[in-house]
């Protein structure tokens, strides 16, 4: 019998799947595969946040399929040696996938491609996870562009694709050897951290329409001004939906289009565009992922890991926002973005830790970890991305506590040592008179940590380093202080 395979990845959905769609087109019996390899840099470990919502993504996919009396096959290993056993149980006729844009996917397809070529299997390629495909989008010498506001006018001057309905094949049969979820091996490590995980996250495609449907229904009207506020949820908690792409942006987008224009769902478009920039980026630069996108930046003198590093991990710098953003990341996996950018600051710039080892704890610690979104904001708090902000441009974190979570809700939320602190101490708690601490129960040094450093020394180091590294492209950074 005559079947085609579907070879799933980032786009764990029935709907507006192109290449799922373009399967069934064919009438032809259809086998879905899964294929977990663990070589590659960007995969999920087991028992990270991200691996526990793959797991999950996949069980919800494969219940999906059932319903259709599809079954998801489940394959570990080289996508090539998956494909070769694959062929030699089926009479295939084609095989069908969107395509990634993380380096080593983009490998990974071009060595199935080869071996279905030599084959003489057609292989059909779809993009069901961006708006616009990256090669589409050139500045006038057919280069990409290197600034966001000129990539998202180009962007959004583009036709957007509307979603396309999911049609219903019929079953290939089940795949000889395919394995059941859990010894795919995403939740069985020994230091289960993500037990706590369902309390927060529904990461079905269920859940991805509701979080929609929730954010469309209220928060995106204020989105432009509530998006910088952590203490509120007032966006959209797409990203890890969308990551796996059980919610792709064209969906989105068409419902987004369909309410009134307002201030909040323009800022909401704006930032799926950034998402857009960022994977464009990891396209025609892929070398980004290691290196950053000023070569120059390779010559920082970035200092050591050590206790500084320990203490942002844990949440204990002293610091109450950058604490209260790293601690969310412990127990939720998430971190609020306006928070991201704040603690990426810190460790970079006051602690002068390279962008790349925030970058690599980031990939295992966060739900939503996605190689592109991932490197593009590190390097841009850095100063070392495309279009990114300068490396003299440094975040303040009692000044961005008070401005942002003025009443200190989000951080009281995270870190209880504070609950007590007087408002007008709470953003820099090193500050209160003794009798204050032991009122407050909270004994700086031994409640709650000393500063890891001093606000302003941090500051001077940074901009010292940054001075003397570039000496020659001097401008005027004093103003900028
Ligand atoms: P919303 O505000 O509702 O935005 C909707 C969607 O737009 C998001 O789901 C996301 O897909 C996209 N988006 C929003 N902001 C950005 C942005 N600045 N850059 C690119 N895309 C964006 N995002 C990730 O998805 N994965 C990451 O690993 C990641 N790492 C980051 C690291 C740093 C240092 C920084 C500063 C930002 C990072 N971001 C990352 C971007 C951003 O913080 C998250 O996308 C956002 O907080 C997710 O919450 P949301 O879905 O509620 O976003």
């Amino acid at each position: 019998m005559e079947t085609v395979i579907v070879w799933f990845r980032r786009d764990l959905r029935l709907h507006d799947n192109a290449a799922w769609t373009a399967a069934a087109k064919t009438g032809k019996p259809v086998v879905p595969v899964y294929i977990h390899s663990e070589d590659e840099e960007n995969v999920p470990q087991q028992d990270s946040p991200c691996g526990w919502w793959l797991h999950h993504a996949l069980e919800d996919l494969a219940s999906n399929l059932a319903k259709d009396g599809i079954s998801l096959a489940l394959l570990k290993g080289n996508p090539v040696d998956c494909f070769k056993n694959l062929l030699k149980e089926f009479n295939v006729t084609g095989v069908y996938w969107n395509r990634c844009f993380e380096p080593s996917q983009v490998d990974k397809e071009k060595a199935v491609s080869d071996l279905l070529s030599r084959l003489g299997i057609p292989a059909n390629e779809s993009n069901s996870s961006l708006m616009v495909e990256p090669e589409k989008i050139l500045n006038n010498q057919g280069k990409p562009f290197k600034v966001y506001t000129a990539f998202a006018r180009a962007w959004s001057s583009r036709p957007m694709a509307a979603p396309s309905k999911g049609i219903r094949p019929s079953s290939g049969g089940k795949v000889p050897g395919g394995m059941n979820l859990e010894t795919l091996g995403l939740l069985s490590g020994r230091d289960g951290g993500t037990s706590r995980l369902s309390e927060y996250y529904k990461p079905t495609r269920a859940g991805a329409l509701s979080a929609l449907e929730s954010f469309l229904s209220g928060p995106i009207s204020s989105y432009n001004r509530d998006r910088d506020i952590p203490a509120i949820d007032g966006t959209s908690r797409l990203s890890p939906y969308l990551h796996w792409g059980q919610i792709g942006p064209r969906e989105i987008y068409a419902k987004v289009a369909r309410q009134p224009v307002s201030t909040g769902s323009k800022k909401f478009i704006s930032e799926l565009a950034w998402r857009e920039f960022a994977y464009y980026i990891l396209h025609h630069f892929p070398h980004t992922v290691e290196s950053p996108f000023r070569p120059e930046f390779e010559k920082f003198p970035w200092s050591g890991a050590g206790p500084q590093l320990e203490a942002w991990k844990a949440g204990k710098t002293g610091f109450p926002l950058v604490d209260a953003g790293m601690r969310q990341l412990s127990e939720t996996g998430y971190v609020h973005n306006r928070v991201r950018m704040l603690v990426a600051s810190f460790l970079v710039k006051h602690l002068m830790i390279s962008w790349r080892t925030g970058a690599e704890y980031f990939m295992r610690r966060l739900i939503d970890a996605d190689l592109a979104n991932n490197t593009l904001g590190w390097q841009w708090v850095a100063g070392c991305g495309v279009d990114a902000a300068p490396y003299f441009r440094i975040f303040n974190p009692v000044l961005q506590g008070k401005k942002f979570d003025k009443k200190a809700e989000y951080i009281r939320r995270h870190v209880p040592e504070l609950q007590h602190v007087p408002d007008s101490y709470v953003h820099e708690p090193w500050t209160m008179p003794d009798a204050v601490q032991k009122q407050a129960k909270c004994v700086i040094g031994t409640d709650y940590p000393e500063p890891v450093c001093g606000l302003m020394e941090g500051r001077i180091r940074a901009l010292s380093a940054w001075k003397s590294f570039n000496e020659p492209q001097q401008q005027n950074w004093s103003l900028n202080l």
